[in-house]
């Protein structure tokens, strides 16, 4: 069965988040764990998260993965920009111990002309604080387009950050479809090539989870703009072949499109009929 879901707004709450994945088909979902643009959380609900846990035995809803505010960067110049990113994600984790098993990803920085060296040196060194040996959570760096100074645009980038971080068992690896194609890593014409260079360089058995998103713009664009499924220039033929390659087809897939929840309805239903399609 394909798991799949898309991003919710977490501001009803988190029975409410499982009850809205399930009204549009969904099997899973990610949310924000607090304003995307950072700042204060709103506290969780104990009594929320165990109704939301319960949904989810009944539902066979599966654990939902949740997102840091993308505007963290965990190797910024500004050393208050860095505390504030290391002490978001502390609080992040903390949380996530109510939902046991639940996998938490990031956008691992933008290193703004420290170089990546730098950059890569100063992520592990915020993950290697976070990072706790007893925790439940499994943390998922994000490849990233390359926009900018962004970190995490090649496999290499994310694979030096592994190697820095001692609690390495604790760390993931999310794709993202936009993010990859626009970093340059053509999903379209050799799908196959790309995942054998994920395999070389990071493991497959590092990828966790997968950001299904078309995108606005050509291969190796490095601009990160998300566009619906089959409307960008990854297209809906990628798209069947992504969740059902058999490298990809037993992780969670999370869509990020610039949707309503209708329209998140219909691209769920969209990419259950290519699956059933492949796999029948
Ligand atoms: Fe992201
Ligand atoms: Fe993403
Ligand atoms: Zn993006």
């Amino acid at each position: 069965m394909l798991r799949i879901g898309c991003h919710l707004s977490s501001s009803g709450g988190f029975l409410a988040m499982a009850e809205t994945a399930e009204s549009i088909g969904a099997s899973t979902f990610q949310f924000f764990t607090r304003n995307p643009r950072g700042g204060a959380a709103k506290e969780w609900k104990k009594d929320d998260v165990q109704a939301m846990l319960e949904y989810f035995e009944q539902t066979g809803i599966g654990m939902p993965l949740a997102h840091a505010p993308y505007t963290l960067n965990a190797c910024a110049k500004d050393e208050n920009i860095r505390k504030f990113a290391l002490e978001t994600m502390e609080d992040d984790l903390k949380r996530l111990e109510m939902i046991p098993g639940a996998m938490y990803n990031f956008h691992p920085g933008s290193h703004v002309g420290q170089g990546a060296e730098k950059g890569i040196e100063l992520i592990a060194d915020t993950l290697n604080r976070v990072l706790q040996e007893d925790m439940h959570t499994t943390v998922l760096l994000e490849t990233m387009a390359g926009k900018g100074s962004e970190v995490g645009r090649r496999f290499e980038e994310l694979r030096a950050v592994i190697d820095r971080v001692e609690l390495s068992g604790r760390l993931g690896v999310c794709l993202d479809t936009c993010h990859v194609w626009d970093g340059g890593y053509d999903i379209v014409e050799d799908l196959d090539g790309v995942l054998e260079e994920f395999d070389n360089v990071l493991g497959l058995d590092r990828l966790k989870a997968v950001h299904l998103n078309d995108s606005m713009n050509q291969l190796g664009s490095h601009k990160d703009r998300h566009q619906k499924i089959g409307m960008g220039c990854i297209g809906a033929e990628a798209f069947q072949k992504i969740v059902t390659c058999p490298e990809l087809r037993e992780l969670p897939f999370y869509l990020e499109t610039p949707n309503e929840l209708e329209g998140y309805q219909a691209e769920i239903a969209l990419l259950k009929r290519m699956y059933e399609e492949e796999t029948a």
